[in-house]
């Protein structure tokens, strides 16, 4: 074992990966006082960034970047960017990268999410990804030039995607191989009025649309449709960047996500996982979270810190929390529900503004509010606290949501 000391202060945590989770892990570390020696690891060459922006004021030009806001020097971390860890002996306490290994008493894995590619459109010219700034760099020429673009995937990137590119004059065809937008994050009837809002920005939404295949200036679908594309943009979803620990022995999720413990834990000792990288069990919700947004990553880390300095922290048991911006919209949903739970609709949905919310045995446990953003604040606290709601006066939009409890 390598550079292990006797105290907690003096050893040495590694994180992989510069993204908010690791970011935030480095900090609140100082933030708690942990004086030893924090290194962060990330594989991208640029100053540690925030992603949400890359899929709006970044790719409009509106912002240049989306650096964070810390002085790692002054927090004594040390950053090694654009180096990338290939693997890591937990036995050994060692990972290993491309110009040799590096030592570490604690570890810290919060490499995120990778986006997942079309099969057979890797290395075609004009087809892209929006996961990265240099994606986002990549892609504002393309919005800039004005091209005719297809989107392929109508979930939250592909939304926000299309909503730029229409804000900056293109034409836009979105392909969903589902019946609708974000099929795999909504109910039908949920995601149903959503379907408006891109013909009403100027897209065309086609629905069971599957990509057969990507040529040269191309989409072809499975009907044999072809639609002509100057640029392709690809939002088909996320998985976990894992595959650098397939030969660790740290157990891996069904996902390929790290399987952490309700403290964030790996199943190897000193190795802790957070961000979109890590799945959690959720005693809220009964059931292991994968969560791929923000929030989680902001949130998580504050437990993982707590760990390694040796407070008793409660569980890893947040209520989820996310955004997204989309066709002059603010969308957010707090929560998790599954598809046995009761639904209450808040206003109408072919409305400006309306909310839905999720019952399980008369508690709130999840919301979707679109332009509401006072119901998402009170209804994560009643998620929080488990409250039991009133479904007939939670249905009136005009009554404050914490005025709708049983
Ligand atoms: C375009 C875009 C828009 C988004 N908008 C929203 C939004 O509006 N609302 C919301 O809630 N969420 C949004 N999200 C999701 C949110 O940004 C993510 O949940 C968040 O970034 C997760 O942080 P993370 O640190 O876990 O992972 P990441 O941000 O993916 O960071 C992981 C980092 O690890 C590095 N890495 C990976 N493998 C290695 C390796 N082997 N060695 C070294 N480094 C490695 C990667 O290069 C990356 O920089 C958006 C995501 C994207 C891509």
């Amino acid at each position: 074992m390598s550079e292990q000391t006797e105290t907690r202060g003096t050893r040495r945590v590694v994180v992989v990966g510069a993204g908010m989770a690791g970011v935030q892990t480095a900090v609140v570390l100082r933030e708690k006082g942990f004086s030893g020696p924090v290194t962060l690891i990330g594989a991208e060459p640029h100053q540690p960034y925030d992603r949400p922006p890359l899929s709006k004021a970044v790719l409009l030009g509106k912002a240049e970047g989306s650096a964070f806001d810390v002085d790692f020097e002054a927090l004594g971390i040390e950053l090694q960017l654009g180096r990338e860890v290939l693997g890591v002996r937990p036995g050994d306490h060692e990972l290993d990268t491309a110009t040799g290994p590096v030592p570490y008493d604690v570890l810290v894995l919060a490499t995120g999410a990778e986006p997942i590619r079309l099969p057979g459109a890797e290395g075609v010219p004009g087809v892209h990804l929006l996961r990265t700034l240099d994606d986002a760099e990549r892609l504002r020429p393309v919005l800039a030039r004005q091209h005719d673009i297809v989107v392929v995937g109508a979930g939250w990137i592909g939304a926000e995607f299309a909503t730029a590119a229409r804000e900056a004059g293109c034409a836009v065809t979105v392909v969903e191989a589902a019946d609708r937008p974000l099929a795999g994050a909504l109910p039908a009837e949920v995601a149903a009025p959503m379907a408006a809002w891109y013909a009403n920005s100027g897209a065309v939404l086609r629905t069971h649309a599957r990509v057969e295949r990507v040529e040269d200036g191309t989409v072809v679908l499975d009907d044999g449709s072809r639609v002509s594309a100057g640029a392709v943009v690809v939002g088909i979803g996320a998985r976990p960047a894992t595959a650098w620990l397939k030969d660790s022995g740290i157990e891996l999720g069904t996902y390929g996500e790290v399987v952490a413990d309700d403290h964030l834990r790996t199943s190897a000792p000193d190795v802790h996982a957070v961000g979109d990288c890590a799945s959690f069990p959720s005693g809220r919700y009964g059931e292991r979270l994968l969560v791929h947004h923000w929030d989680n990553a902001l949130q998580g880390p504050r437990t993982v810190a707590a760990n390694i300095i040796g407070e008793s922290p409660e569980p890893y048991d947040p209520v989820p929390y996310f955004w997204s911006e989309q066709f002059g919209r603010f969308v957010q949903y707090a929560g998790h529900h599954a598809s046995a739970d009761t639904t209450v609709w808040r206003g109408d949905p072919t409305g400006a503004a309306w909310s839905v919310c999720w019952l399980r045995e008369g508690r709130l446990v999840a919301l979707l509010a679109v332009g509401r953003p006072r119901d998402l604040a009170q209804g994560r606290r009643l998620i929080e606290a488990g409250t039991a709601m009133d479904p007939e006066l939670l249905a009136d939009p005009s009554r404050p949501l914490k005025n709708a409890t049983a």
